[in-house]
């Protein structure tokens, strides 16, 4: 890290969540994703979701297409209909990452949830012996013995049990525990050994339900609908507390899973937030805390070590110099303008990137 006169030059970064969609807003995210990271991991919950060699293999051409710079990870996501040799398949062709897309988010119905996992445990056995990685999305909708559903705000925490139990029974398969949101999940995640890492989003670092909905419990802002709920004061700080207190289990996932704006205006909104612009608002949220020093590691070093890549040697620049974030971005799709409005549009920050 060096700071030299207003400006802060650090190891380029790394998402470990990103949702790159698909065309044609992927060409804009694929543009934009690349202003801040040398690397991510693409979550293959697209419309018709990446569970098997041929879709892995045509979704990976389609990234490298457009993101030629960057060296895009896929996930691939378990679904009922996968079988067992497409887990061998997609390993041969690369693929490192299964996601277990859990709690009902965005094209999630085709996915097993963490309710249902048991009757999949051939597959986690198999994703074991091909030495792939995990990823959780760490909620469950309806209570395992009732059928009942669960409140928004326990989904995480009660499904901390199943993730413990994938654990025990896989200790060769890494978990790594997406978008820590409660902090309740906390000691759990910290002490299990079978999670190897855990990712926190802008979302859950900067953000709080009452940034969503107001005391009746009206929609403030439909762009921070998004799964696990965002929840309490004392989530965000705890959250906080694990990074700034240098935990290296911890590390950025954007989780930026760009919705259009009229999918964010109906009722319920689409699950996913426009994330990317705030890791300007996180640097500077560790600048306040004279936390900076702790910024490194957390946005580029920490995800790289916890899944066993080696540290990128590009650099990056953030400047102290007044930055808005861009309104919205229009992409045309068929004839059609769709309008994609960015967390925190019209937004004024303190940092910018040095161009
Ligand atoms: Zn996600």
């Amino acid at each position: 890290m060096k700071i030299i006169r207003g400006s802060l030059t650090i190891r380029i970064l790394d998402d470990m969540h990103s949702h790159y969609r698909e065309l044609p807003v992927l060409r804009l995210l694929a543009r934009l994703n690349q202003l801040f990271f040398a690397r991510a991991i693409d979550i293959g919950n697209t419309v018709d979701p990446i569970d098997n060699a041929e879709k892995y293999n045509a979704r990976n051409k389609l990234l490298k297409n457009y993101a030629p710079k960057m060296q895009i990870k896929l996930a691939a996501v378990l679904t009922r209909t996968m079988k067992l040799h497409d887990i061998d398949k997609i390993v041969h062709a690369g693929g490192q990452y299964l996601k277990i897309l859990s709690g009902s988010t965005t094209n999630s119905d085709q996915c097993v949830q963490l309710e249902e996992i048991e009757k999949y445990f051939s597959h986690l056995e198999r994703a074991e012996k091909r030495k792939m990685k995990c990823l959780i999305h760490g909620e469950i909708t309806h209570d395992t013995v009732t059928g009942l559903e669960i409140p928004e705000k326990d989904k995480e925490f009660q499904s901390l049990p199943i993730i413990k139990k994938i654990a025990h029974t896989f200790p060769g398969l890494p978990l790594y525990f997406a978008h820590l949101s409660d902090r309740r999940s906390i000691g759990f995640v910290n002490n299990e050994p079978g999670i190897k890492g855990v990712g926190a989003t802008p979302q859950h670092f900067l953000y709080t339900k009452h940034d969503v909905y107001d005391k009746k419990g009206g929609l403030k802002n439909p762009h921070l609908v998004l799964k696990p709920c965002l929840k309490e004061d004392d989530d965000r700080q705890a959250i906080r507390n694990e990074i700034f207190s240098g935990n290296k289990k911890y590390y950025l996932e954007t989780d930026n899973a760009p919705h259009s704006q009229e999918n964010k205006l109906k009722i319920p909104p689409s699950y996913g937030s426009f994330s990317l612009f705030q890791i300007l608002n996180v640097l500077e949220t560790f600048n306040e805390h004279g936390k900076l020093d702790k910024f490194e590691p957390f946005v580029s070093e920490n995800g790289a070590n916890c899944h066993g890549w080696p540290l990128n040697q590009g650099e990056i620049t953030f400047t102290i110099k007044r930055f808005i974030i861009p309104k919205q971005f229009v992409v045309k799709a068929g004839g059609k303008a769709i309008k994609y409005i960015p967390l925190g549009a019209g937004q004024e920050v303190k940092w910018s990137l040095k161009t």
